[in-house]
């Protein structure tokens, strides 16, 4: 039986067009492995990440290193797809010649016919998940319409593209089926959700419909777009307790000059407003935000407005990157790269300083209060979960003793938190499971 293992770089739009590909090629008779080690398949796809610089290299070094493998005759076949793929091909053909095929990030047809006898029609809404089989990411759109300056996605991903609620919820259904109780719901940007297909916002509604399936316990939206955020959707959160009170919402930056350089078409106070309305509506969401630092513009006293800011704001979560000057975007061809990458890491260094401690001091307050914790994991000595206010890896973690605990994997119980430090809280459960 052919062995296919693939490899996916980089974020969970990728890693669902990985598990959308393994269901098609599993469906077509073949063994499918997912980032397993290159001796374990003969034939290996890379799904690569063409993001920023560092996400690239990345990508370039995995696929180096698959091609040491296939020297060595360790693997046969080797192919990569993806975001890097999809804008460098001509190039990485030429540099990478051990490479059998390159393909772009809507070309998995064409890689099922090479691997296959004839692809096999499945429903697109079917995948394999290669996440803990009770969490699962639900991509629901593709490509994204904003202008932000410094971003290469549209270019590669293209426009923006909703699925139909029809499919998201088959989708939804289907992975429900196969024990998800927990949905993560992506996109580049789930603000513009519907306005291609149905031509208004329907962030609102699919959520809604995404609450009616039973099995389903939490659903989790990531990447709102501050601009035009449907507050209809707070009041969603405050009458369906199956959404988390968590929103991933990238801002940026704060500083209008910086805003406007970035051209994310919104101001400084009408962020603030956002952020104080979704909060004022409902005071204990979690909110998780992206920053960049250093991007052409930005002067010190921008930055000391960032930082007090973050300082004000108190994030829950809040993570910062150093801008990076990439081909295809806008800021490549109207901007210059000035800032010295040393003051870029000084300036995002400072910040995560400054969020350390509001992260440890928002743990801390949830000491000795009861959370609904979903079980990820057993680590060591320690069951490791989250609540509704957490994301599977990259926010805080609930650790509970296993010593005189009985828990499930992807159930859920009642944690007393005990005890909390920056990106971690310690708790015990209350009572077996409910
Ligand atoms: S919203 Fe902006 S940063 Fe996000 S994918 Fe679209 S262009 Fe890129």
């Amino acid at each position: 039986m052919k062995k296919v293992n693939i490899i996916t770089m980089g974020c969970s739009k990728n890693l669902v067009d990985s598990e959308h590909l393994m269901q098609r090629l599993k469906v077509a008779g073949i063994e499918v492995l997912h980032d397993a080690r290159l001796d374990e398949a003969t034939t290996v796809i890379v799904n690569t990440c063409g993001f920023i610089r560092s996400a690239r290299e990345e990508s370039l070094d995995m696929i180096l290193q698959c091609v040491q493998a296939k020297n060595k005759g360790i693997i046969e076949r080797l192919f990569v797809i993806g975001c890097l793929s999809e804008v460098y091909k001509k190039d990485l053909e030429q540099e990478i010649p051990e490479v059998d095929s390159f393909f772009g990030v809507k070309s998995m047809d064409e890689i099922i016919g090479l691997l296959t006898d004839g692809d096999k029609l499945i429903s697109s809404n079917e995948r394999i998940i290669t996440t803990p089989s009770h969490y699962a990411y639900l991509k629901i759109a593709e490509g994204c319409d904003r202008t932000c300056a410094f971003c290469a996605i549209p270019h590669i991903r293209g426009r923006h593209v909703s699925l139909s609620m029809e499919d998201v919820e088959a989708e939804a259904r289907f992975l429900s089926a196969g024990g998800v109780k927990e949905l993560l719901v992506i996109s580049q940007d789930v603000t513009s959700y519907g306005l291609d297909n149905y031509k208004k916002q329907m962030l609102p509604a699919l959520t809604q419909r995404l609450c009616r399936i039973d099995e389903i316990r939490w659903i989790r939206l990531h990447y709102a777009y501050p601009l035009h955020f449907p507050s209809e959707l707070l009041d969603l959160m405050l009458a369906e307790p199956k959404i988390c009170r968590y929103l991933d919402i990238p801002v940026q930056h704060i500083s209008d000059k910086v805003l406007s350089k970035m051209r994310r078409n919104i101001t400084g106070d009408e962020t603030r407003r956002l952020i104080e309305q979704i909060r004022t509506k409902i005071p204990d969401i979690a909110l998780r935000t992206t920053l960049i630092v250093g991007h052409p513009g930005e002067t010190d006293k921008d930055f000391e407005q960032l930082l007090a800011f973050v300082e004000q704001m108190r994030f829950d979560r809040l993570g910062v990157f150093c801008y990076s000057h990439e081909e295809n975007t806008y800021a490549a061809t109207h901007y210059s790269d000035y800032i010295p990458q040393k003051v870029k890491q000084a300036r995002a260094d400072r910040i995560m300083e400054v969020q350390k401690n509001i992260s440890e001091a928002l743990n801390r307050q949830k000491i000795g209060k009861t959370f609904t914790t979903v079980i990820d994991r057993e680590e060591g000595d320690y069951f490791i979960g989250r609540t509704e206010y957490d994301s599977p890896e990259v926010d805080t973690e609930v650790l509970i003793p296993k010593a005189g605990a009985a828990c499930t994997i992807g159930n859920f119980y009642p944690v007393r938190i005990n005890d909390a430090s920056e990106y971690d809280l310690y708790g015990q459960m209350v009572k077996k499971q409910s």
